[in-house]
């Protein structure tokens, strides 16, 4: 570690998980040819995306420095649904001690329960926070678990639901015709993959009750790296927070 520390030490970047100033990020992600043509941000090979020293993403970055700007999940007690939870937002977020947090996935073997998003096992407004970031390309019924995670989700909460997206489709591209993987990866860029969104993925939302914002980080500079991007961040990749309305009180 130390030894990778100094072979790839410099001022280009800045890792806000490990805090390592780095020369060079590396290169990662698939190389399918339907990810670029469909300009599918949050997806493909990205050239500076991985930090060499604590392997963050991009869009793991985005969506730390999201929380810790634009949120008070590090502050206010909480009760927080991470599902398919990254490696480091994870180990930083189970640390914290106002937060009630757990994690849940159907595959991964390291989360706390298992959890299918189509059917979720928790009754209805239990989380404040839920945390469930590419997951919904995977999941056929994607609408039945909006509907699902906006059912958990306590009124007034909110939940980031990052996903690939394209900026070239006017409407989501989903086929359910296509069902190997080998298709799918064609299709969509990832074997796994069962559709690639487009703008139409807020109105999707919307229709599961959310009331959705969209964040860019290039309109807040200076938290976010700067015009230099120090972060290593992917300049076109959007925040989405789905949020839950408050219910009126009567009087
Ligand atoms: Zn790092």
């Amino acid at each position: 570690m130390a030894c990778k520390k100094l072979y790839f030490f410099g001022f280009r970047y800045e890792c806000p998980f490990c805090h390592s100033y780095l020369r060079s990020l590396l290169p990662f992600g698939l190389n399918f040819p339907v990810l670029k043509e469909k300009r599918v941000v949050g997806g493909g090979y990205r050239l500076d995306c991985l930090c060499p020293i604590c392997n963050s993403f991009d869009r793991e970055r985005l969506l730390y420095l999201y929380l810790a700007n634009q949120t008070d999940v590090f502050e206010k007690p909480a009760k927080l649904l991470h599902v398919a939870p990254e490696e480091r937002l994870k180990n930083l977020l189970c640390s914290k001690t106002n937060l009630d947090y757990l994690t849940a996935d159907l595959f991964q073997k390291t989360v706390m329960v298992k959890m299918d998003i189509t059917d979720i096992q928790f009754p209805e407004n239990s989380f404040d926070i839920i945390l469930c970031n590419h997951i919904l390309e995977h999941v056929i019924d994607d609408r039945k678990a909006m509907a699902e995670l906006y059912r958990v989700l306590k009124p007034g909460g909110w939940a980031i639901l990052q996903v690939p997206m394209s900026l070239s489709l006017s409407n989501t591209y989903e086929d359910s015709s296509i069902t190997s993987p080998a298709d799918r990866e064609t299709a969509f860029g990832q074997n796994d993959h069962v559709r690639i969104y487009a703008g139409d993925y807020l109105t999707r939302l919307a229709d599961a009750g959310f009331n959705v914002d969209v964040f860019k980080w290039t309109d807040d500079m200076k938290n976010f790296g700067g015009t230099g991007n120090r972060y290593g961040l992917n300049e076109d990749e959007c925040v989405y927070r789905a949020n839950k309305k408050q219910t009126l009180r009567k009087d």
